[in-house]
């Protein structure tokens, strides 16, 4: 079935909905009703506010995550992209379907890593560090046995199913961005004082997490596919694959300082996918749930300005009329995959649930279950 999508006079920074969407939205409610609670609906903070306004839960991949590993829901529609669907099939029982409106709606960041460039630089750097893989041990989980080193693969949450599971088979774990750091502490302990992590798709968050745990960056070599490593592997700590956020690589030093030269008493906080100039110029950094802590704690009359998506940031700014709260980049940053859930498609995906199908469902390959649940679990249990 084609989805005609109406002509949207919602552009990202406008909360109001136009007629024709107050009808798709009233329909999205009729349906939800009907479904009742067969039906779980979650929007990441990124999603239009003529989608969160469905959601049943707004919040980061990790915080969605959780809520749908704790769902009972048959119906799991997941407005967010492509990983964030496959990592709540991999949580959910195979009774439970989880759907995405939009098939399209991937993350250009979790595409700069595939399996076939992760395995040939895992091989790469085995043998050019002298590391030993977590495979070969009877018991990855442990801290590495004293005098060993290993390499520990790391996957941050935006990556495809394939790489959790070979993550969760040689011994390692993922990550989001509000747990990083805790994640690769763990790593450390299986790696051994000696050994390294691989830390992928997202060089950013990988070198800010590691910065702010001491590392020095020169112990942080960046790993290109075709081309290999940008520095030193041996005596690495942590390798860093290339990848970044085309919405976040866009916030520079440069914005923050012309913010403060408007604002001088106001307020930077970035997310820390964000470049590592910007990240060490700004006030605070942190996921999108502590990036809402830190504005929400702010007193009335302050001025912030937020290096993150616009939709969240707009949403915050609408949510504290009290303050001054401003995207740190002029030109507005839109994940363009993010917008592609509209509300159309989630309309079309209710009514053909009604009618008894289950359409745009997220499915893990079998082979690859065991492995990216191994890695998830892992993250999941270093938090509790
Ligand atoms: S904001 Fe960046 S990391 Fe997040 S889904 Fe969009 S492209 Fe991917």
């Amino acid at each position: 079935m084609t989805v005609t999508l109406p002509m949207c006079s919602v552009d990202f920074m406008d909360t109001t909905l136009s007629p024709e969407e107050q009808n798709i939205a009233d329909r999205i409610q009729e349906l939800k009703g009907q479904l009742g609670e067969d039906l779980l609906i979650l929007g990441h903070h990124y999603q239009r506010d003529s989608i969160v306004i469905h959601a049943d839960f707004l919040g980061d991949s990790f915080m969605l995550s959780q809520k749908a590993a704790a769902s009972t829901a048959k119906y799991i529609v997941f407005c967010g992209v492509h990983f964030m669907a496959e990592s709540a099939d991999i949580l959910t029982s195979d009774d439970q379907a989880v759907m995405l409106p939009n098939l399209r709606a991937g993350c250009s960041m979790a595409d700069m890593a595939t399996l076939n460039e992760v395995e040939h630089a895992w091989t790469e750097i085995l043998e050019e560090s002298g590391l030993e893989d977590p495979i070969d041990r009877p018991d990855p989980e442990s801290p590495a046995p004293e005098g060993r080193s290993f390499l520990v693969p790391v996957t941050y949450m935006n990556s495809s199913a394939d790489l959790k599971d070979f993550v969760g088979r040689h011994g390692g774990v993922v990550c989001t961005s509000s747990n990083a750091e805790g994640v690769l502490n763990w790593a450390f302990e299986r790696a051994g004082p000696e050994g390294a992590v691989l830390f992928f798709p997202d060089q950013h968050l990988g070198r800010n997490t590691g910065l702010a745990m001491g590392i020095e960056e020169g112990r942080m070599p960046t790993w290109t596919p075709g081309i290999g490593a940008m520095g030193e592997l041996q005596g690495s700590r942590i390798v860093l694959w290339h990848g970044f956020c085309s919405v976040h690589k866009r916030f520079t030093p440069d914005q923050i300082n012309a913010f403060r030269e408007t604002h001088p008493e106001g307020l930077v906080v970035v997310h820390p996918e964000c470049p590592k100039e910007t990240v060490e110029l700004a006030d605070a950094y942190g996921s999108t749930q502590y990036i809402r802590q830190y504005v929400n704690d702010l007193p009335s009359g302050s001025a912030v300005a937020v290096g993150t998506e616009i939709n969240m940031v707009a949403r915050l700014a609408a949510e504290h009329p009290d303050k001054h709260i401003e995207c740190l980049d002029e030109e507005i940053c839109p994940c363009s995959t993010m917008y592609m859930i509209h509300p159309a498609y989630l309309m079309d995906v209710l009514e053909r649930l009604v009618e008894g199908e289950v359409p745009n469902r997220i499915v893990v390959p079998q082979n690859v279950q065991h492995g990216s649940q191994l890695a998830l679990d892992r993250m999941l249990a270093i938090l509790k």
